[in-house]
């Protein structure tokens, strides 16, 4: 019987995420000293410690799982659907709106001369359309929308500055009847 190789459990975290994990951790570490009351505080005060460091968590980790992912850049050139070759153009930036957050993502632009356009390997990864808020975001923003200002929901209950007329396209699009306007 041949003996099997030492081999990584797929549920061990990879050197790369590993490093993250650390970062993460000392990041937290830090917060969560700087939240620390010196003294007797409120269950109020305890309340707004507790809250700006979950939002704080919630941001930091998600800015470390976006890191992990890279940008797609996957060399010079990449296959296109074509079957020809598409060329490495830039990174380009795009920000998306999640329920942690804004969210920064780096993505590896590639375009193909034969098919004339352009796309990000990164995009078909991470699951990224053409909206700049997730679906989750769609669906919280349209389920508050439809008793707020458009331009309140969003800095509301995203806590992040969305124009009006972008809350209402991201919420009809998940299919909202409107009956009111901003
Ligand atoms: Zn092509």
């Amino acid at each position: 019987m041949s003996k099997k190789p030492d081999s990584t459990p797929d549920d061990t975290p990879t050197a790369d995420a590993e490093s993250h994990i650390q970062k993460l951790v000392e990041e937290f570490e830090k917060r969560l000293r700087q939240e620390m009351p010196m003294g007797p505080v409120t269950l109020e005060e305890i309340e707004r410690r507790a809250d700006r460091l979950g939002e704080q968590v919630k941001e930091a980790v998600q800015k470390e799982l976006l890191d992990l992912a890279g940008t797609g850049y996957v060399g010079s050139s990449v296959l296109c659907s074509c079957q020809r070759s598409a060329r490495y153009v830039a990174l380009y930036k795009k920000q998306m709106v999640t329920l942690c957050g804004i969210a920064t993502v780096w993505r590896a632009y590639y375009y193909c001369s034969t098919c004339r356009k352009g796309f990000c390997p990164l995009d078909a990864h991470l699951g990224l359309g053409r909206s700049q808020c997730t679906s989750a975001v769609r669906a919280r923003l349209s389920r508050f929308a439809s008793f707020l200002p458009f331009g309140t929901a969003a800095r509301e209950i995203m806590r992040v500055r969305l124009s009006a007329s972008t809350v209402r396209r991201e919420a009809q699009a998940v299919g909202v009847l409107w009956s009111r306007r901003a």
